[in-house]
């Protein structure tokens, strides 16, 4: 998969600035279900994961001569250390032991924030992936997934990208085949979830019904959309909708519409849809708009 890396050499004065450009794709969990909290505190999950074409672009000035930066041009992400995508860049180069006179990452964002769509592990799966191929691949992309586990749970999927398998804390990535062409609708309302309190409800009750992870690989092997639709499933959904009612009313609109399958993505709040055709796609988001500003068309990718 060719995710747009160019390099762009500039000159600024007296010196030569290399740019590395790479778009940082949104996920969402085509299933989701919740195992075992492990030791560490964290739980092991099992999720099959798809890559959509909603996107932040990154681009990285590196050996910049001056101490490293990073500028998003959206309000209330972190601007330093605590950014994905800066700790991501800080491992790349702990790792490989490779050396730079300082970076300039640049972020623009596009994917909801705080939405389960894997915003913050995109980008830094994006340096990982502009820094390994700008230093001459001193990491196998098996290698680099392994690394992003460093930073995030889900950074090594969002390094490989695709539809995969994702098990362990997000660890273990299993590729699978593409799934069918489609068409998402993803509508992210006002509120934020607070993970780690999702994860304590789900600890403090019974869940009473689990993706059926089989049934999932099979229909995406058959590449068979009505089954993907079947089997779409995450354990977060009831806990979340009980209390927000308003994704039922998200899915409704789906539904009225020509949705085969909707559900919330990961810990939430965006929602998606699977739409087989554009037009209906298109007649969704104009409905969600008058409410909604945050709703997007995404194909697979
Ligand atoms: P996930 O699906 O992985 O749970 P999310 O959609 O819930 O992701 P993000 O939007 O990725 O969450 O980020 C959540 C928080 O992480 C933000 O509120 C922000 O403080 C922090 N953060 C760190 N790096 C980034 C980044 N590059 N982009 C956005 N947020 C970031």
């Amino acid at each position: 998969m060719f995710f747009g890396i160019i390099v762009v050499n500039k000159k600024k004065g007296s010196k030569h600035i290399t740019t590395l450009y790479e778009g940082a794709f949104a996920k969402i969990n085509l299933t989701l279900d919740v195992l075992d909290k492990r030791p560490d505190g964290y739980h092991d999950i099992q999720s099959v994961m798809q890559t959509i074409s909603i996107r932040d672009d990154i681009e990285i000035d590196v050996d910049t001569g001056k101490p490293w930066t990073l500028i998003c041009d959206k309000e209330g992400v972190p601007t330093d250390h605590r950014n994905l995508a800066w700790k991501a860049a800080e491992v790349f180069f702990e790792q490989t032991r490779r050396q730079t006179t300082g970076l300039e990452i640049r972020i623009t964002k596009r994917i909801p924030m705080e939405a389960g769509m894997g915003g913050g592990s995109a980008d830094a799966a994006a340096v990982l992936r502009a820094l390994n191929r700008h230093y001459g691949e001193p990491l196998s992309i098996m290698a680099l997934a392994e690394l992003g586990s460093l930073v995030g749970s889900d950074v090594p999927f969002c390094v490989l990208c695709g539809t995969a398998m994702v098990e362990g804390r997000g660890e273990r990535v299993r590729k699978l085949p593409d799934m069918p062409d489609c068409c998402f609708v993803v509508c992210k309302p006002d509120f934020s979830v607070s993970t780690p309190e999702l994860y304590k409800k789900i600890d403090d009750s019974t869940i009473p019904h689990r993706p059926d992870h089989q049934k999932m690989e099979s229909a995406i092997l058959a590449g068979d959309l009505g089954k993907i639709a079947e089997n779409i499933y995450n354990v977060f959904d009831p806990v979340v909708t009980q209390e927000h009612l308003e994704l039922n009313y998200i899915k409704s609109i789906y539904n009225s519409y020509g949705s085969i399958a909707q559900q919330m993505t990961g810990s939430g709040s965006a929602v998606f849809a699977i739409v087989q055709d554009f037009e209906y796609a298109a007649v969704i988001c104009n409905m969600l708009r008058e409410n909604y500003p945050n709703v997007f068309i995404a194909k697979p990718v």
